[in-house]
C-alpha cells in the first residue's frame, strides 16, 4: 500500500484564490490589509522565513513593512519598536520572528504586541480563547494542519489523534484544535513511556518534534493519517543514505546540495499511512498561508470593527 500524498502547495493556492475575494472586497472599502515583520539581526533562517512572509503579501496584494533592528537591540527599544506599530493604523499584523537575541526578553515582547494583531496567534489572550473554544487568532502552523486535515477530508471527529511534541506554538495548540474538533486527543513529549506504541493507537499523527525521521512505520497503524510538521537539515551523508535508503533521487539531491530538508516522519512511513504530508510541500506552505489568512482577518475584526464605531459616533 502506498499512502495518499496529501499536496500543501495546492491546498495553499485553495486557500490563496479564496484570500483573494476577501482582500478585493476589503480594497473596494478602501482597506489594503498590511503586515509588519520585525526582524532582528541577520540569522540566516529568520532573513528566509521572513521574505518568504513578506513575498507572499507582494503576491496577494497585501501591505508589508520590513524593520531590521540590529542584534544589539535592548528590551526596551525593542518594546518601544512594537508599541509604535500597535497605535499605526495602516498595520494589522504584527509579527516578531522568533528567536530573538538573548539579552532580549522575548516574553515581554510576545506579549506587548496588541492581541487583535497578534497573527501569530502566540498572546496569552489569544492562546485563552483557543482553550476558551472562542478563538480569533490562531497559530499559524496547527491551524495550517487544520486546513490540511479538513480539505483532505480526513475524518477528524471521534478519531484518536496522537499529537508528537508540546511547544507553545505547535504542539499545545495543534492538540487544542483537534480537541475542539472532538478527537480524541493524547499528546506525547519527551517523558512518554511506551511511545511507539500510544502512536500506534492513533488514526491520525502529528509529528513536531524537531527530530529527524524518528517516527519509523513502526510507530504507525497501517492506513493512519500522518502529518509531519518536523523540518530537520541534515548535513551527514552517512544520515541521508541511511533515511533515504529506498529514495535514491533524494540523496542525488543531497550530493548536490550538501544537506537535504528531513521532517520527523520517516520516508518509508508512506508504505504504511493511508494519507501523509510530504517534507517539503506539505505543512510548510500552508504557515504562510495561515498567516496571510490572520491578516486578512485581524484587518476584518479591527478594520470594520472601527468603521462601524466611527458611524456609530457620526450619527
Ligand atoms: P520545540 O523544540 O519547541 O518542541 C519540541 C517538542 O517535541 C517538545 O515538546 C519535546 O518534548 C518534544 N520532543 C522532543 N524530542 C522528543 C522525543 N524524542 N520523543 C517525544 N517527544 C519529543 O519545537 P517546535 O514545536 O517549535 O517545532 C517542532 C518541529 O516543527 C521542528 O522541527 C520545527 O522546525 C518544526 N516547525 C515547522 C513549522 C512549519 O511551518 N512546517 C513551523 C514551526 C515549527 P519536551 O517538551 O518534553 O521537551
Amino acid at each position: 500500500m502506498t499512502a495518499r500524498i496529501l499536496n500543501g502547495n495546492a491546498i495553499r493556492d485553495q486557500i490563496y484564490t479564496e484570500l483573494q475575494t476577501e482582500i478585493t472586497a476589503l480594497g473596494a472599502r478602501g482597506i489594503q490589509p498590511g503586515l509588519a515583520a520585525v526582524l532582528v539581526g541577520d540569522n540566516p533562517a529568520s532573513k528566509l522565513y521572513v521574505n518568504s512572509k513578506i513575498a507572499a503579501c507582494a503576491k496577494l496584494g497585501l501591505a508589508s513593512f520590513l524593520i531590521t533592528p540590529p542584534a544589539t537591540i535592548s528590551t526596551e527599544e525593542l518594546l518601544a519598536i512594537v508599541a509604535d506599530l500597535n497605535r499605526r493604523d495602516d498595520v494589522d499584523g504584527i509579527l516578531v520572528q522568533m528567536p530573538l537575541p538573548k539579552q532580549i526578553d522575548s516574553k515581554r515582547i510576545l506579549d506587548t504586541v496588541d492581541p487583535s494583531k497578534d497573527v501569530d496567534g502566540f498572546h496569552p489572550e489569544n492562546v485563552g480563547r483557543l482553550v476558551a473554544g472562542r478563538p480569533k487568532l490562531v497559530a499559524c502552523t496547527p491551524a495550517g494542519v487544520m486546513e490540511i486535515l479538513r480539505r483532505s477530508g480526513i475524518p477528524i471527529e471521534g478519531a484518536n489523534a496522537v499529537v508528537m511534541g508540546r511547544s507553545d506554538i505547535v504542539g499545545k495548540p495543534m492538540a487544542l484544535l483537534l480537541l475542539h474538533a472532538n478527537a480524541t486527543v493524547t499528546i506525547c513529549h519527551s517523558k512518554t513511556r511506551a511511545l511507539a506504541e500510544t502512536v500506534r493507537r492513533a488514526d491520525i499523527v502529528v509529528a513536531a518534534m524537531g527530530r529527524a525521521a524518528m517516527v519509523t512505520p513502526d510507530y504507525i497503524r497501517p492506513g493512519a493519517t500522518v502529518i509531519d510538521v518536523g523540518q530537520n537539515v541534515v548535513n551527514s551523508a552517512a544520515d541521508a543514505e541511511r533515511i533515504f535508503a529506498k529514495f535514491p533521487e533524494k540523496i542525488e539531491a543531497f550530493r548536490k546540495k550538501g544537506s537535504v530538508l528531513v521532517g520527523d516522519v520517516h520516508p518509508d512511513v508512506v508504505e504504511t499511512a493511508g494519507a501523509f504530508t510530504p517534507v517539503p510541500g506539505g505543512v510548510g506552505p500552508l504557515t504562510i498561508a495561515m498567516l496571510m489568512s490572520n491578516t486578512v482577518r485581524a484587518a476584518s475584526l479591527r478594520r470594520l470593527h472601527l468603521a462601524a464605531e466611527a458611524a456609530h459616533a457620526e450619527r
